[in-house]
């Protein structure tokens, strides 16, 4: 079994804290059932900065998902990282990963761009 870095705020509450493997899948394994769980977690947000800042300009992070995140995406995150942060993009999937690279919960537009998005991923992978 594997088993996740501690980090605050936790209350045991988590759904990683119930099945941790689904969490860590082999390579090339599917990340969607561990992001989804992640979606309702009550520390989505700090649990994702925790990783982010736990990823280093060389490249090195925490493995697994993480805050809703797979290795990739957060890697995708943090690339310019130094460079000042631009505008959010209100109501589109962009600006929901914008807040979240600010740490900050995102804002209802945001969250149903990427409600929207990730419904129409969905349909289309059933199809
Ligand atoms: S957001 Fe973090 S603490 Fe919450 S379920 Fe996902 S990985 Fe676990």
């Amino acid at each position: 079994m594997t088993t996740r870095a501690p980090y605050p705020p936790v209350n045991g509450d988590e759904p990683c804290r119930h099945n941790p493997d689904l969490w860590f899948p082999s390579t090339g394994g599917d990340v969607r059932p561990a992001k989804e769980a992640c979606e309702g977690c009550h520390v989505r947000v700090e649990c994702l900065a925790f990783a982010l800042d736990h990823t280093d300009p060389a490249g090195y992070q925490l493995s697994g998902v993480w805050g809703g995140t797979s290795d990739t995406e957060r890697r995708q995150m943090t690339v310019g990282r130094t460079r000042p942060l631009g505008p959010i993009n209100h109501g589109t999937p962009g600006g929901y990963r914008s807040h979240l690279r600010r740490s900050e919960e995102p804002c209802e537009p945001c969250r149903g761009a990427h409600r929207d998005m990730k419904a129409h991923r969905r349909t289309a992978a059933a199809a």
